[in-house]
């Protein structure tokens, strides 16, 4: 059972098409899970459609229920219907479909001891997007680029304080929310993590008048 969901105003940016990309990816492999805000989002849908009819600007298309569907399916790759969707026992649809692969495909890096990371290539160079393997009991490596992090639990479990996310659960935490997440001791970890940078300092003036920085970049 799905207990922690995105917010509502990342739900309605994602139903209206306003949430960027890799948001999206998030908001997409949790609806794969979730029944719930599938539903939420097929209403905001409806009444962004019937806003727009009674405004008088433009008529739903014939078919555009079938194309929001379709876009629940895979709302990032268009072109998705010339390849087949890759099967993967813990990747939803959304993800193998943006990934062209299941997890055997990615290249990971090891970025600890105990966790391996693997960096999706993707549109927006603001955020840094990858997926985790992390194993049992291991603390989730923190951030420090400041911004939201959305993480998305795909396999085993996340324990933050007195919360407990599991497959499909949405974590959200922002730098001012100190934390300290856990994964569960019963199995290996893996989520989908974005992480949302608001600035991307780069360069060599950058470094210089931002010592803190170190040089390290969300990518
Ligand atoms: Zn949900």
């Amino acid at each position: 059972m799905i207990c922690y969901h995105p917010e509502h105003e990342m739900l309605l940016d994602y139903a209206s098409g306003s949430l960027e990309e890799e948001p999206s990816l998030v908001a997409a492999a949790h609806l794969a899970f979730c029944e719930l805000c599938r539903e939420e989002v097929r209403s905001l849908e409806d009444l962004g459609g019937t806003l727009i009819d009674q405004a008088g600007a433009a008529q739903m298309e014939p078919g555009a229920l079938d194309a929001v569907m379709e876009r629940l399916d895979s709302p990032i790759d268009k072109d998705h219907d010339a390849m087949p969707t890759p099967k993967d026992p813990v990747l939803p649809g959304p993800i193998t479909r943006y990934l062209g692969t299941g997890l055997d495909g990615l290249r990971w890096r090891r970025v600890g001891p105990r966790v391996e990371e693997a960096l999706l290539a993707t549109s927006n160079a603001k955020f840094k997007t990858s997926l985790l393997r992390i194993k049992p009991g291991t603390a989730i490596p923190s951030h420090t680029h400041g911004g939201r992090e959305y993480t998305l639990v795909l396999k085993g479990g996340i324990i933050d304080d007195d919360r407990q996310y599991r497959r499909g659960d949405l974590m959200l935490a922002d730098t001012e929310h100190e934390h300290r997440p856990v994964a569960a001791e019963d199995e290996e970890c893996i989520c989908l993590a974005v992480l949302d940078a608001p600035v991307r300092f780069t360069g060599f003036f950058t470094r210089l008048l931002n010592p803190f920085l170190g040089g390290s970049s969300p990518r």
